[in-house]
């Protein structure tokens, strides 16, 4: 019985479980055909304007902002821009959806250079509405692996950088940490002529990775940004030697970073407790919910007057 049973069960799973298969796999390619589609549509918007740096009018892609503070005095040091895509049925789309399906069909390449465009002429705005008196906020793109190892990366963020008038020195480029250590060799090149360029670079979501500390004084870094998860890590408090382990593995990294003559940005601060900790330990830079979340550029134009 107890075999018939399970036969019969696993036969009906193995139904279920390939109808969802199926049902998936056509949603995964709709949208692959939806997103083809908008990125399309970015280009031909971009093609019809006069000005390079004009925001297509049916554009389903926006930037959101996300404040990154000085955590000593909680001033504005710049925003963190994070990439959304308006579905015209299906709404708001995550970028942990969109931005992976964009990375294996290639259209990271052109929506990448579309992400960079835009934030920059949007810091470059803020900049000039404000009088230039925030000039020295800065603007974090990211980039995924495959647009950063194209070979006109260099001339296509310096076309950008001249079009939209934005000083190098107010970008900031945020990369992973298997994109440098799979092209560590081709990294190395590119690395070398963004900083000539004065253009700065983050290593993102650091820790979750490698984590290999080996490498990290092989290239030319800015910044390290702590990953949320050792982040909110710390709200556990106690005297064990458990409790205590998550600031100790922050501890390290703050003391890595500085070390390395590098600063540090903490991600995804909720709690004061977690900020505090962060204080203590050195941290300079942050971002998270506790400040703000990602804004739409109207509300981080009011985060700038307000701040
Ligand atoms: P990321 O670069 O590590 O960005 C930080 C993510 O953490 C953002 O998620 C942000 O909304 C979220 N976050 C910030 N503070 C908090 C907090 O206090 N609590 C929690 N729970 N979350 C917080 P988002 O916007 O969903 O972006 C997710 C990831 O998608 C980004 O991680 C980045 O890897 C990727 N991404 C976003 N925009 C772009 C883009 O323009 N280009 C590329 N290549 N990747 C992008
Ligand atoms: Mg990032
Ligand atoms: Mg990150
Ligand atoms: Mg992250």
């Amino acid at each position: 019985i107890a075999m018939y049973r399970a036969k019969g069960e696993g036969k009906a799973c193995h139904v279920v479980f390939d109808s969802t298969m199926h049902e998936r796999a056509i949603a995964h390619l709709q949208l692959e055909t939806d997103l083809r589609r908008a990125v399309e549509q970015l280009a031909l918007d971009q093609q019809l304007s006069d000005r390079p740096d004009a925001y297509p009018t049916n554009c389903q892609f926006q930037l959101h902002y996300q404040p990154i503070v000085l955590l000593s005095t909680g001033r504005l040091a710049g925003f963190e821009a994070l990439a959304r895509w308006i579905h015209p049925t299906q709404g708001m789309i995550s970028p942990v959806e969109f931005i992976p399906i964009a990375e294996e069909t290639g259209l990271i390449v052109p929506l990448g250079w579309w992400i960079l465009r835009e934030a920059c002429h949007q810091m470059r705005a803020w900049q000039q509405a404000n009088g230039n008196s925030c000039n020295s906020l800065t603007i974090s793109v990211n980039l995924s692996g495959k647009q950063f190892l194209q070979p006109d990366l260099v001339e296509q963020i310096d076309q950008i950088l001249k079009d939209t008038g934005l000083q190098a020195s107010c970008l900031k480029l945020e990369i992973t940490e298997s994109v440098l250590i799979e092209n560590a060799e081709a990294a190395t090149v590119s690395l070398e002529q963004l900083r000539s360029r004065q253009i700065e670079l983050s290593l993102d979501d650091f820790g979750t990775g490698y984590s290999s500390l080996s490498y990290l004084h092989r290239f030319p870094i800015n910044t390290l940004k702590i990953d949320r998860s050792f982040v909110s890590r710390l709200r556990t408090s106690g005297n064990s030697r458990q409790a205590r382990l998550p600031l100790q593995i922050v501890q390290t990294i703050v003391t890595l970073a500085h070390n390395l003559g590098m600063d540090v940005v903490a991600e995804g601060i909720e709690t004061p407790l977690e900020l505090e900790q962060l204080r203590l330990l050195g941290c300079e830079h942050g971002q998270g919910y506790l400040f703000s979340k990602p804004l739409n550029a109207a509300a981080a134009e009011k985060f700038i007057y307000f701040r």
